[in-house]
C-alpha cells in the first residue's frame, strides 16, 4: 500500500479522498492555487504545495507543476478526484513515465471511452445495448439523410470529440437534417477542433440510468448496482438517487452483469460509470466515464461500501474486497447538489461564507468543503455540498432530505436550496415520475 497521496483536486472531492486515505493510514498530500490557500482540502491534509496562479490550466490541470508536487513530498500516487486531470489519458501517461501512480484505469481504457464512436462500437462489441445509429462517423449530408431514412426520425446529430452537451443537434424530421447536420458540424469544429458527427435515433422521453461498475484490471468486475440522474438543468445533474425508482430487480441484474462483464473483459481497472437513456423497458448506452462521479455517495449509501478506499486499494494492486454476491442494497438513498449559483438565471454567486451550518442525524451526509467565514473563489466549478440521505424506503429518503435541507444554514451567498425546497413539493418528484426532460419544463413553467 501506498504510504503517502496526492489529491489533484480541490472542494468537497478533496476531501473525499483525504478521508477514505486517513482510514487507511496513508498520508495526503493537498495541491491548491493561490486563491485556494485558505480551503478546507488544504487545512485538512497532512501536507500542501502551491501550485499555480488561480487560473485552473495554470494549477489544477498543470502537468509538471503536480509532478514537481509529488517528487518534492514523496507522494507515489495521484488520485485526480473527477473533472480537472480526471479522463485525460495524457497525464495518465506522464504519470506512469515518472514512476508514479495512477489512481483510476489505464491511459488506453480512458481514450477508449473519451472518443464517442470508439466508445460505443466498443460497447457495441462487448455486448452492451446502444442507441440505434450510424455505424462510425457520418462524412456528408448525402450519408446523413440516407442514413437518417433508415433509423427513422427524429434523429440527433452529435459530435464525436463531444462533451458538456454541445455539438448536438435533433433532426425531428428529414427536411430538418440538412440544417441539423451543418450546424452541428460547424460547433463541434468550433468547440473541439473536430467536425466529426455520427446519427443517432433521438429518444423523447428517456430516463438517465447509470451503472456503477469497478473492474480490479486483472480481468474481474462487479456492478454496484445504478442510480437514476433524470432530474437534469443543461445536461447537468441537480439530484440523483439510487437505487433507481423505475428499475426492477431484474433489469438491474442484468443490466449489472452486462456492464461488469464488459469492463471485465477489457481488464477495466477502478471505478467506472455506463450511462444510459433508459425507455420502454429498454437500455441505450450513451457513455461511459472513467473516473468517480459526482453522485457516487448514493451509492455508498445503500451498498455500505467506500469506493474511495476501492479505488486506491486497486491502484495498488490489491484485490476488490467484496464479491458480486457480497454487494446488497439496504434502503434508498437521493444526493442533491448545492451549488453558489442565484435564481432563477443560475449564475454563479461567489462570496464570503457569513454563517455555514451543516445538518445531521440518522442518515444524513454532507459532503462539503464549507466553513464559517470561507471565501468562495469566482474560479471554479460553482458546487459547494452534496447533501445526501439515506432511508429504509424512497418516502423515508424524501422526507429526510425535506427535513435536512430545513437544518441547511448558508448564509452570505446565493444557492440552489430554494430549488430543492419547491422541487419536494412537486408530485413528479414525489412519486418519481419523470423524465430527462422534466425539470427544464417546469423551470421553463415555475422560474422564469
Ligand atoms: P455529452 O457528453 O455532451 O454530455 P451525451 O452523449 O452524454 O453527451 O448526451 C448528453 C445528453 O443529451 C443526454 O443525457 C440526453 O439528455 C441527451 N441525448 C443524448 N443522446 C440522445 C438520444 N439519442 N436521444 C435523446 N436524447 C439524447
Amino acid at each position: 500500500m501506498f504510504d503517502k497521496i496526492l489529491i489533484a483536486n480541490r472542494g468537497e472531492i478533496a476531501l473525499r479522498v483525504i478521508r477514505a486515505a486517513r482510514e487507511m493510514d496513508i498520508g495526503t498530500v493537498a495541491v491548491h492555487s493561490t486563491a485556494d490557500a485558505d480551503a478546507m482540502h488544504v487545512r485538512m491534509a497532512d501536507e500542501s504545495v502551491c501550485i499555480g496562479p488561480p487560473s485552473a490550466a495554470q494549477s489544477y490541470l498543470n502537468f509538471p507543476a503536480i509532478i514537481s508536487a509529488c517528487e518534492v513530498t514523496g507522494a507515489q500516487a495521484i488520485h485526480p478526484g473527477y473533472g480537472f486531470l480526471s479522463e485525460n489519458a495524457n497525464f495518465v501517461q506522464i504519470v506512469e513515465d515518472h514512476e508514479l501512480t495512477f489512481i483510476g484505469p489505464r491511459a488506453e481504457h480512458i481514450r477508449i471511452m473519451g472518443d464517442k464512436i470508439t466508445a460505443k462500437e466498443t460497447m457495441r462489441e462487448l455486448g452492451v445495448p446502444c442507441v440505434p445509429g450510424s455505424e462510425g462517423g457520418v462524412p456528408d449530408l448525402e450519408a446523413a439523410q440516407r442514413i437518417g431514412e433508415e433509423i427513422g426520425y427524429p434523429v440527433i446529430v452529435k459530435a464525436t470529440a463531444g462533451g458538456g452537451g454541445r455539438g448536438m443537434k435533433l433532426a425531428k424530421t428529414a427536411a430538418e437534417m440538412e440544417r441539423a447536420f451543418q450546424t452541428a458540424r460547424s460547433e463541434a469544429k468550433a468547440a473541439f477542433g473536430n467536425d466529426e458527427v455520427y446519427l443517432e435515433k433521438y429518444l423523447g422521453a428517456p430516463r438517465h440510468i447509470e451503472v456503477q461498475v469497478f473492474g480490479d484490471g486483472k480481468g474481474n468486475a462487479v456492478h454496484l448496482g445504478e442510480r437514476d440522474c433524470s432530474l437534469q438543468r443543461r445536461h447537468q445533474k441537480v439530484f440523483e438517487e439510487a437505487p433507481g425508482p423505475s428499475i426492477t430487480q431484474e433489469q438491474r441484474a442484468e443490466i449489472g452483469k452486462t456492464c461488469a462483464d464488459a469492463v471485465a473483459r477489457i481488464g477495466y481497472a477502478g471505478a467506472g460509470t455506463i450511462e444510459f437513456l433508459f425507455e420502454d423497458g429498454e437500455f441505450y448506452f450513451i457513455e461511459m466515464n472513467t473516473r468517480l462521479q459526482v453522485e457516487h455517495p448514493v451509492t455508498e449509501v445503500i451498498f455500505g461500501v467506500d469506493l474511495v478506499r476501492e479505488q486506491i486499494r486497486v491502484a495498488a494492486g490489491l484485490p476488490l474486497s467484496f464479491a458480486q454476491e457480497d454487494l446488497r442494497i439496504n434502503g434508498h438513498a437521493i444526493e442533491v447538489r448545492i451549488n453558489a449559483e442565484k435564481l432563477p438565471s443560475f449564475s454563479p454567486s461567489p462570496g464570503k461564507i457569513t454563517q455555514y451550518h451543516a445538518p445531521g442525524g440518522l442518515g444524513v451526509r454532507m459532503d462539503s468543503a464549507l466553513y464559517d467565514g470561507y471565501r468562495i473563489p469566482p474560479y471554479y466549478d460553482s458546487l459547494i455540498g452534496k447533501l445526501i440521505v439515506h432511508g429504509r424506503d424512497r418516502p423515508e429518503a424524501l422526507a429526510r432530505l425535506n427535513r435536512a435541507l430545513g437544518e441547511l444554514i448558508v448564509d452570505g451567498v446565493d444557492t440552489t436550496v430554494p430549488l430543492f425546497h419547491a422541487l419536494l413539493q412537486q408530485e413528479a418528484v414525489q412519486t418519481g415520475n419523470y423524465t430527462i426532460h422534466w425539470l427544464e419544463e417546469w423551470l421553463a413553467q415555475n422560474l422564469a
